[in-house]
């Protein structure tokens, strides 16, 4: 007997099956931009975009929200747009949103629905506050990084926002709902959160996604773009903590929690190994009024006076990735995967595809957030993340 589906349900197959394929078309061209810059031309394939001056939090670790009276310098709808277009044309084939914090731009779903209609793969690092209210906007954001810094609602102390920890749950159950878009958790660690490593990994498990590390080091000012003093070398990590940190990551991941940091990076880390960043030839850095920086946030150039193409070819941006490839300073470990992934190193590149579950997990298998306690909006006091056993 021959079951037939609605008419209805066999359109929106159909219209699933052609975003899948387009999809994949997206993803295959972003891996010859990565292929092609490099085997051959050596220039960033991913255009980062600080999209906003404004942010809404006041997190301890960062200086950034002081530059609030700056938005209106921030590029409208139609120059981001141009930008676009430019960089689509000088071979690149991701765009990563952050800030500030990207949710707070009101054009911010048609920013994104230009960026992939265009070709590009979207990427977002949010610190999730907005995502409940701004989730069903977001149909064509690939991948969103969420903020949390802690399990429970101290993370509102340590992001200075009141009931932040509720927002972020619920905003990314709410991205999950829908379905479209690969979440993660990224967690900061400094003294203020220390310790919270193994409880940051369970809740993550629990929730259905992954999550990544970063750290503060108290000797580098990453992140900020004002000239206040930092607040990294009170909050930061001493050298013996930032061992310890890797450490207990390895560990993590040796367990089966899902961290998107790969073994190699994290035993690298622990070992102290010497390694070649690839930084500078995978990411271009603008600021929210189309200034190009480097890496260490030293200026580099003004891309509304000139073009990506000029850029790419100046002697300031060639002497830039000769620097970097040495530099060795970055304690960051995503910064460490992405060049042994530019590098083609065969663990990483298996460690990726075997992790890649973290985030192409099935929508419907993803969201084991219990309704219960987070359908209640007055906040979270007192939750108790389930620990999960692997
Ligand atoms: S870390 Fe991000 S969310 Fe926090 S204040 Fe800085 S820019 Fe805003
Ligand atoms: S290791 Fe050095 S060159 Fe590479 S991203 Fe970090 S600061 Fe930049």
């Amino acid at each position: 007997m021959v079951v037939y589906s609605s008419p209805q349900k066999q359109d929106v197959a159909i219209l699933d099956q052609e975003d899948k394929s387009a999809d994949w078309k997206r993803y295959l061209a972003a891996l010859n931009s990565m292929l092609k810059s490099r085997l051959f031309t050596h220039r960033p394939f991913f255009l980062a975009h600080a999209m906003t001056f404004g942010c809404n939090s006041r997190c301890k670790t960062c200086t950034y929200w002081k530059n609030i009276s700056r938005m209106k310098e921030d590029m409208k709808t139609e120059e981001v747009f141009q930008m676009l277009d430019e960089a689509y044309d000088a071979g690149m084939r991701g765009y990563y949103m952050f800030g500030g914090e990207p949710l707070i731009r009101q054009d911010i779903a048609k920013i994104t629905d230009y960026a992939k209609n265009k070709g590009f793969i979207t990427v977002m690092n949010t610190n999730g506050s907005l995502l409940e209210q701004k989730a069903a906007e977001l149909k064509n954001l690939d991948f969103a990084f969420v903020s949390l810094d802690y399990y429970n609602d101290y993370d509102d102390v340590i992001r200075g926002r009141p009931n932040t920890f509720g927002e972020v749950i619920r905003g990314i159950y709410e991205l999950k709902k829908i379905g479209r878009t690969k979440v993660a958790l990224v967690t900061t660690i400094s003294s203020l959160n220390w310790n919270s490593m193994r409880r940051m990994a369970e809740l993550a498990s629990d929730m259905g996604v992954g999550i990544s590390f970063n750290s503060v080091e108290q000797s580098m000012d990453f992140g900020q773009t004002t000239t206040e003093t930092t607040p990294n070398f009170d909050v930061g990590l001493d050298s013996e903590k930032l061992k310890e940190f890797y450490r207990t990551l390895l560990e993590l991941k040796r367990e089966g929690f899902p961290l998107l940091e790969t073994e190699e990076v994290l035993e690298d880390f622990v070992n102290n190994k010497p390694w070649k960043c690839e930084f500078s030839k995978m990411f271009l850095y603008v600021t929210p009024n189309k200034q190009v920086y480097n890496c260490d946030y030293t200026y580099a150039y003004d891309l509304k006076k000139g073009s990506f193409e000029q850029y790419f070819k100046s002697d300031g941006f060639w002497s830039y990735v000769k620097s970097s490839e040495s530099c060795n300073k970055c304690v960051r470990t995503c910064v460490r995967g992405y060049s042994y992934t530019y590098g083609l190193f065969p663990r990483q590149l298996w460690g990726l595809a075997g992790q890649a579950r973290f985030l192409f997990n099935k929508p419907e298998e993803s969201c084991s957030v219990p309704d219960s306690p987070f359908s209640n909006k007055s906040g979270f006091r007192g939750l108790k993340p389930r620990i999960v056993r692997h």
